[in-house]
């Protein structure tokens, strides 16, 4: 198993210097991701793993850049007809590595839905984060996690039909502050 001290890069040596690291651990080692899930996270005894990836690259105007990918098959619970159910995780993200916390821009979620919703902009959202040179590689893996998770998660094709309403109606109302970003990252 992965030290946690092999997980912290100096981010723009590492995105300079196009390097990059692999690797996968058990899922339950995210303490934010498991602490919201409802069953344990174990397939036939043994625990579910998360498999990572992160290679660091820059642009010709010399943009640092991280791309992390991340792959799992997460047990989730139907919020629909409460049966537990195989949801394949698989994720990869941009992340654009800035030295100063202004260059990170104004990302409340006004102003993020500002730029969604302009399509010229559009083409321009990235994410940002700060460059480091103790970046904690877990964090983002747990993080990317998180976004790629279901909101309410459901059986793609559940038998249970949707008429009593009532699941569905207690579900909707956990709020998770990582809702309004999930759904922008759909688009
Ligand atoms: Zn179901």
């Amino acid at each position: 198993m992965i030290k946690h001290n092999d997980l912290i890069i100096d981010s723009l040596d590492f995105a300079r210097k196009e390097k990059s690291l692999s690797g996968s651990f058990p899922i339950k080692n995210l303490e934010r991701v498991v602490r919201d899930l409802e069953v344990p996270q174990q397939r036939d005894g043994q625990d579910i793993m998360v498999t990572w990836s992160v290679r660091g690259h820059t642009d010709n105007v010399g943009k640092s850049f991280l791309t992390l990918s991340v792959s799992s098959v997460v047990l989730l619970v139907c919020q629909r007809c409460t049966q537990p159910f195989d949801f394949d995780l698989e994720s990869t993200t941009v992340l654009e590595l800035v030295s100063k916390p202004e260059d990170l821009g104004d990302d409340s979620i006004e102003s993020i839905w500002e730029e969604v919703q302009n399509e010229k902009e559009q083409s321009f959202f990235s994410d940002k984060i700060l460059s480091s040179t103790r970046l904690d590689l877990l964090e983002l893996i747990e993080d990317e996690v998180i976004l790629s998770l279901p909101y309410v998660p459901k059986h793609e094709d559940c038998s249970v039909e949707q008429d009593s309403g009532s699941d569905e109606a207690s579900s909707d109302e956990k709020t998770s502050p990582f809702a309004v970003l999930k759904n922008l990252k759909l688009h």
